[in-house]
């Protein structure tokens, strides 16, 4: 049984890392009209009002998405963050900031008429709020497994193909299968490119996907990790927040380097990004 549900934990500093992670692929791959099939493995509901009482239980947006917001004049310049919150600004009805939305949103925003968007959620909860968001005519839901969905319908009907696997890790065994399908993708579609977000808890579990994305042979996987506290000063929880990114575009490292760096500073003294190639090419 699913127990999960983002809304607890939408627009946390999580979130924001894996947003602007995706947003920054998307940008570029908007650069060129070649069609893309976007694939969202786990997309939760599409968007989160933050007056919600789940939301509100925990106020997690408190230290994420509210802070950029509190800065969005001051981060306008940034390349990457001026477009970004531009973009979240478009969500609200009034400059308070009352939603955040969610990968699929995102996703949409780059969806054009060439290309398709298909959409995994399992929690029947979930489904039904992401059955009312408004999606592109392209967009398919599906109320199914995302991982096998997803390796069920490779190769894509389109020249490009960019895939989120973003999970709950509910199931322990997740953090493996989520290499095993990173593999299953990399060997189908050679220049996919797949962002994989996973936490960073004091058991150390994310280790089960690094080394299992190390042992699987797959190249070109740049790693980043934006942390909220030192690992230590946590015992249990979320201290951080980590994305894989596979065969990242040209430039998005150091793109992606630069914001979080603002990122960091929004987020308190104790928050810290690092990066690295993972496996190199
Ligand atoms: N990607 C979303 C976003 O960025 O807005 C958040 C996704 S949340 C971290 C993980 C979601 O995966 C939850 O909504 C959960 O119900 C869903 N889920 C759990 N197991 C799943 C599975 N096997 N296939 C598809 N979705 C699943």
């Amino acid at each position: 049984m699913l127990a999960y549900q983002h809304a607890y934990h939408a627009g946390n500093f999580a979130d924001v890392h894996k947003h602007l992670s995706l947003f920054a692929v998307l940008r570029h791959l908007l650069r060129k009209p070649s069609p893309v099939t976007y694939v969202d493995t786990h997309a939760g509901r599409g968007l989160y009002p933050l007056d919600a009482e789940e939301t509100q239980r925990l106020k997690e947006y408190r230290h994420g998405v509210a802070s950029l917001w509190a800065a969005r004049e001051r981060l306008a310049d940034d390349p990457l963050l001026g477009p970004w919150c531009e973009r979240l600004g478009a969500v609200q009805a009034s400059p308070r900031l009352s939603h955040y939305p969610g990968s699929p949103w995102w996703l949409s925003q780059a969806c054009r008429a060439q290309d398709r968007l298909d959409l995994y959620e399992l929690h029947p909860s979930e489904v039904s709020h992401l059955e009312t968001q408004a999606l592109p005519d392209q967009a398919r839901r599906f109320h199914a497994d995302g991982l096998s969905g997803l390796r069920a319908s490779l190769p894509p009907a389109t020249p490009r193909l960019c895939v989120l696997i973003d999970p709950s890790y509910e199931i322990k065994q997740e953090y493996v299968d989520v290499a095993t399908t990173l593999q299953a993708v990399s060997a189908k579609v050679r220049h996919a490119i797949v962002l994989i977000w996973y936490p960073l808890l004091p058991s150390g579990r994310h280790h089960d996907l690094l080394d299992a994305v190390r042992r699987s042979g797959v190249r070109k996987v740049w790693r980043s990790e934006l942390l909220q506290h030192p690992p230590g000063d946590v015992t249990h929880g979320m201290y951080g927040s980590g994305m894989l990114i596979f065969n990242p575009p040209w430039g998005v490292d150091t793109q992606l380097d630069d914001s979080l760096s603002h990122v960091v500073r929004c987020l308190g003294d104790a928050a810290t990004h690092t990066s690295q190639w993972w496996v190199e090419e």
